[in-house]
């Protein structure tokens, strides 16, 4: 397998969230002093009189996990683990997967979504065709075209 065919199966097997999350970074709750703690943050007392805080993606759901000093003293050397979601994709370093590549993978997905060509070209979402609705299309094509062959015969005859 090449690295390009390797890349492109690993993109394409990675949930949207995940994909969002790999393109444009975590959303992690997000404090601000004077302000309630937001939704995803948890901070839980430890025996020692550290806080074991523990923050969830909200789109992803990836778990981030800092231990503080005693106190709830916040260290940059602070010890840091991650839990990830289901069906999360370990990517190797080996593998030279880039953020880019998901921004790419994004795009692609959105463009298969929604056209996002048509949307830069008209502004607005091309809507997306059910199957049911593309049956449709087909039989009223049928329909017209046979209508024109009849038309065109009568007229001929
Ligand atoms: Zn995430």
């Amino acid at each position: 397998m090449t690295q390009a065919n390797g890349t492109a199966k690993l993109l394409s097997a990675v949930d949207n969230e995940i994909a969002a999350c790999r393109a444009w970074g975590h959303r992690w709750p997000e404090l601000v002093p004077g302000k309630k703690l937001p939704r995803g943050f948890r901070p839980l007392p430890q025996r020692d009189g550290c806080v074991l805080a523990i923050e969830t993606c909200q789109r992803c759901g990836k778990e981030r996990q800092t231990l503080t000093l005693p106190g709830g003293i916040f260290d940059t050397g602070a010890l840091r683990r991650y839990r990830d979601p289901e069906h999360w994709v370990t990517i190797h370093a080996e593998e030279k997967v880039t953020r880019r590549d998901f921004q790419a993978e994004v795009w692609r997905r959105l463009h298969e979504d929604i056209g996002l060509y048509t949307v830069a070209r008209t502004g607005k979402p091309r809507k997306a065709v059910t199957p049911t609705e593309a049956v449709l299309v087909v039989v009223i094509d049928v329909a017209i075209v046979t209508l024109l062959v009849l038309a065109a015969l009568r007229i001929g005859a």
